[in-house]
């Protein structure tokens, strides 16, 4: 986990919080398609859009990473049309795809939390939990990084894992 820019990261595979037209837009998209070239674009353009919670991959292009993974998060309503389903769905998803792919190092951004407005302990409490799940059950991805805008966002996250961590000792010493 780590504050910084998604697009400069050497890693197998990033992944691009976008939306269903795959056609570029503002946020960690916008940053990731200008860094990517427009090849990207062109590429995205093939793929005939993806609905919220999936995903799809294609090339890096310019990028250092050479594969992103697109997926659509859901915007936040008010919690009752099925937002945390799909958020969760989307991390599911990406991880899947990068386990075929056979990717190996994967970064993800946290999705849905800027401009579809997915409350930030939600949303970390969500992508940690299901991240957690899919590593304990798959040989791959081996790493996963999360990488956060801003100090803000760097810290919930920060606080929200080592709960969860906190939790798992607690439960574990529970279970001896
Ligand atoms: P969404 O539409 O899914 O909410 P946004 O791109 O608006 O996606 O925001 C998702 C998160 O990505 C926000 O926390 C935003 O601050 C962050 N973000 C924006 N640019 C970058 C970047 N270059 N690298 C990593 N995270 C970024």
């Amino acid at each position: 986990m780590e504050r910084g820019d998604i697009t400069t990261l050497h890693v197998d595979g990033i992944v691009n919080a976008a939306n269903s037209s795959l056609r570029g837009g503002g946020g960690v998209d916008g940053a990731i398609h200008r860094a990517a070239g427009p090849k990207l674009k062109t590429e995205c353009a093939t793929l005939g859009g993806c609905s919220t919670g999936d995903a799809r991959i294609t090339k890096g292009y310019r990028l250092p990473a050479p594969w992103v993974i697109h997926t659509v998060g859901p915007v936040w309503r008010d919690g009752k049309h099925g937002e945390e389903e799909l958020l969760a769905d989307c991390h599911r998803r990406s991880l899947e795809i990068a386990m075929e792919k056979g990717l190996e190092t994967l970064a993800f951004p946290a999705i849905s939390t800027g401009a579809y407005g997915f409350p930030l302990r939600q949303a970390a409490n969500i992508a940690l939990r299901t991240t957690a799940t899919f590593l304990a059950e798959h040989a791959l991805p081996h790493e996963i990084y999360f990488i956060l805008f801003t100090e803000r966002d760097l810290s919930i996250w920060g606080e929200i894992l080592d709960t969860m961590i906190k939790k798992q000792s607690k439960d574990q010493a529970n279970d001896t």
